[in-house]
Order: C-alpha cells, then structure tokens, then sequence
C-alpha cells in the first residue's frame, strides 16, 4: 500500500464519522422541529401536532357514540392502531390558548377537580393566564402520542423518557397538566408548592400534578424524567 492510499485509508474512517453524525444532527433537528422548534419533547409539543385546523370542527366519523361522558370514549378501536384514529376535542386535544378555566373542553374539564381548583386559584393569584397545551388525554390519544413519539425518538427506550403508556399516563387520570407559557411555568415552579403544583419530571418544565403535602413539606424531589418515575414500572 502507498503512502497516499495508508492516507486516503486513515481519513476515510474518519469522514464517514463525520457524515453520520452530521446525519444525527440533522434527524435530532428534523425532531426538534417537529415537537415546534424546541427540543421541549413531545408530551407538552405533540398536542399541537393533533391541533391540526379542523380538529374541533370534525367530530368523528368513525361510527362512535356522539353522546356520553369524553372518558369512556377514546378506546383504541379493536384491530386497529390508535394512529389510525384521528383524535379530537374528546379525547382532550385542545386549540391554542385554552386556560384552566375553559372547563367546557374535556381535556380541562375532565381534570381531577382538586388539580383543576389548584390551578385556577394559581392562575388568579398570579394574575396570568394559565394556558394549557394538554391536561386530560384519552388512552387512544396518549397510545397516539406514545407511538409518534416511538417514531420520532427511534426507540421505545427514548419514547419512555417522554411519553408514558396510557395505563400509567398520570394525564390519562386527569392528574397532570402541562403548560404551554414559559413565565406560568417559572411562576410556578417558584410559588406551586403553596398550591400543591409541583414539577415532577427534571425534563419536563411544563408538567405539573398536585402533591397535597407540598404547602407544608413542599414539593418532592423530582425525577430526571418519566422512565425514572417509579409509578411507570
Ligand atoms: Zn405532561
């Protein structure tokens, strides 16, 4: 072998490390842009993805009961995926600036009404609006975000940190909120505790439950994220 050729052998390694990771950063970009330019994760950005125009406006088609309480609804129909389903305002998708108080959509309405309660005392001593990108969620819904999120990350591994199952979904419960505004979610992280809202996940700043004990002993350690949390095992 010739001395350019040992060359040409030495650099190639290294040039297609570069092209692989300039691969990596495209996809992790491609990513970010489609959780809404941040790398915020899905759980508080994938509900804008099912925000898409026209959601309210379409009831669905698929031969469901149109009445009935919005929590028996959202059953990831039998035989098909939960992505085949378009989701809607009853499986608790809401539109861009619903606050705590707009309790007709079922995504605040079906909150548990000790965190619903907590946030809307929040919300008027603070003096903001608290805006909500997602509160209760169906399990079709959260079976939806869980698999897209599965798409986007690459792994159910990764998808875990970010999304839980819908039968450990604390939004599935109506027990967890997220918060679309960065200075509510600062607010709160700061004054929460005296109103039982606690951050629970390191990586999620959005995400809020009501811890009962907190206005006394204040809010629990958080997790570094979902897949750490005990109550997903
Ligand atoms: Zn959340």
């Amino acid at each position: 072998m010739d001395q350019a050729k040992q060359a040409r052998n030495r650099i190639r390694p290294a040039a297609v490390a570069t092209l692989v990771g300039a691969f990596v950063a495209a996809g992790l970009l491609a990513a970010a842009a489609l959780v809404g330019g941040t790398v915020e994760g899905l759980d508080a950005a994938a509900s804008s993805i099912l925000r898409q125009p026209g959601w309210s406006s379409a009831p669905s088609t698929r031969g469901e009961p149109v009445s009935g309480p919005a929590k028996r609804r959202g059953q990831v129909a039998p035989g098909g995926s939960a992505a085949d389903r378009a989701v809607g305002s009853d499986d608790g998708a809401l539109p861009d600036r619903a606050t705590v108080f707009d309790v007709g959509y079922p995504g605040i309405g079906n909150l548990d009404p000790a965190l619903l309660s907590a946030l809307q005392t929040a919300a008027q001593d603070s003096g903001a609006a608290f805006y909500v990108s997602s509160g209760w969620r169906s399990a079709a819904y959260q079976e939806q975000l869980l698999e897209q999120a599965i798409a986007t990350y690459g792994s159910t591994a990764e998808a875990a940190k970010w999304v839980a199952p819908a039968d450990k979904s604390s939004h599935v419960t109506g027990s967890a909120v997220d918060l679309s505004d960065p200075q509510t979610q600062s607010w709160l992280a700061q004054h929460g505790a005296a109103y039982g809202l606690c951050l629970v996940y390191e990586n999620e700043p959005w995400h809020f439950e009501l811890r009962p004990d907190a206005p006394r002993q204040g809010c629990p350690p958080m997790y570094a994220d979902a897949a750490h949390d005990p109550r997903m095992k």
